[in-house]
């Protein structure tokens, strides 16, 4: 195995794991102690969500203990601390995404959000009667329900780049090059699939639909646990992410978007915060981020979010790729010995997680036999059911890692499908 292999091939290559504590670094998250159903905890569902460390829940404490007030509108020390810490966070994110400015940082519910918001903004200011919008067949539910609400209103079409039997986008068989015409106002593309864990050559996506002066929106939900995300080297015009994959609490998230293109946008909804003036004839509105901030915002979300990102930073995205593309190459070559066992999405370019099916053995089955193993993984349609429809399955396992993971928790979980395989094959 080759931790020195480019996966990331957009960014710099990953590390080596020289020095890379995967024990010591699990002492970071109290639940990995747990035991369930009498076995210590085997959490393979990181795609879905992942766990938090100590520093993680000990910021959202301490805010809800030593901070608590709201923020921007007060002028008491309370208030001010916690609007310098909200603040802080919203340059933390900006550097994590390699941002040109704190202000093009906006906070969100996650990733579900932050599409909806450029969708009902962006879109319904940009997308006219016959126009079309391009996203792919590995797109997450997320990632294409807004677009055909949109479509809907506006009047519009959705077109999608299909994809090899790998799971690959087909770009260069010209598949995307013909979908790109004059019609096209919007391309919106994953960045990993998180059914698949395939890495989209972004930056080439980007620059093709550049060169028809199309704006890229970019659902980051999968790459920001992974990859080292720079906005401006991959020139997208707007990248979301939610808290909770990068080891954040959940409910918070956020949207990146280049500023011309959100000071040209009307607000998303209306209410405190979002106004410079209101009179009942006609209301100004705040200048960004804060025009698409309405209300009182998850003000520890925000801070725990910062939380994680620091730690992120502490370990280095670089390192903890390597480590998960090791674990990556491991759990493709334990798995495909298993008799019966096939692999669905087997990309060139991976992040580290496994989809798969087992003969004559339902997905939802393999979980709950899993299960009793302590083992926790993910199974159904992964809300990308057109991309299961593609494979001609409804559902897949899928066992997803993270920085914690290691190579006997992957043998675990060989062992642990020999095991469904005995009790239900
Ligand atoms: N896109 C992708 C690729 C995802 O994996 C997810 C979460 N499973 C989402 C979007 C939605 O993220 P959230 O539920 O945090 O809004």
């Amino acid at each position: 195995m080759n931790a020195a292999t480019n996966i990331y091939p957009e960014t710099k290559a990953p590390a080596t794991t020289s020095g890379y504590d995967v024990f010591r670094i699990r002492q970071d998250f109290p639940i990995l102690g747990l035991k369930v159903h009498g076995k210590p905890l085997i959490y393979l569902d990181n795609a879905a969500t992942s766990q938090k460390p100590q520093v993680v829940i000990d910021a959202i404490t301490s805010y809800y203990s030593a901070s608590n007030a709201n923020i921007h509108r007060g002028v008491h020390a309370l208030s001010e601390l916690a609007t310098q810490s909200y603040e802080n966070a919203r340059t933390k994110v900006q550097r994590f995404l390699n941002a040109g400015d704190p202000s093009e940082i906006i906070f969100v519910r996650g990733t579900t959000e932050g599409i909806n918001l450029v969708a009902q903004t962006y879109g319904r200011a940009n997308i006219k009667a016959g126009d079309e919008i391009i996203i792919s067949a590995l797109e997450h539910h997320s990632n294409i329900v807004p677009w055909q609400i949109l479509c809907e209103q506006q009047g519009a079409r959705l077109r999608v780049i299909p994809i090899n039997d790998q799971g690959e986008l087909l770009l260069n068989e010209g598949e995307f090059e013909k979908l790109l015409g004059p019609k096209t106002k919007l391309v919106a593309i994953a960045h990993v699939s998180n059914a698949l864990g395939t890495i989209v050559p972004l930056r080439k996506v980007i620059e093709m639909a550049h060169s028809r002066n199309v704006p890229v929106v970019v659902d980051g939900a999968q790459a920001a646990p992974h990859v080292n995300i720079d906005v401006r080297a991959l020139d997208a015009d707007f990248y979301v992410f939610s808290s909770h994959k990068i080891f954040g609490p959940t409910g918070i998230g956020a949207l990146y978007g280049k500023r011309a293109l959100l000071e040209a946008m009307p607000p998303y909804q209306g209410g405190g915060d979002m106004i410079s003036s209101v009179t009942f004839e006609k209301t100004l509105y705040n200048k960004l981020p804060y025009k698409f901030e309405a209300g009182t915002p998850d003000i520890s979300g925000v801070i725990g979010l910062g939380a994680a990102i620091d730690y992120l930073n502490k370990i280095g995205l670089d390192r903890i790729a390597a480590h998960e593309h090791e674990l990556l190459v491991y759990a493709t070559q334990v798995l495909s010995a298993i008799p019966g066992l096939r692999l669905i999405g087997t990309a060139r370019n991976k992040a580290a997680l496994v989809s798969f099916v087992l003969e004559n053995i339902h997905a939802h089955d393999v979980g709950t036999v899993l299960d009793q193993e302590g083992i926790a993984i993910r199974t159904g349609h992964h809300c990308a059911q057109p991309l299961m429809q593609r494979f001609g399955v409804d559902a897949t396992a899928r066992a997803s890692f993270a920085l914690y993971n290691t190579k006997e928790e992957v043998d675990a979980l060989a062992a642990g499908i020999h095991k469904v395989q005995e009790v239900l094959g």
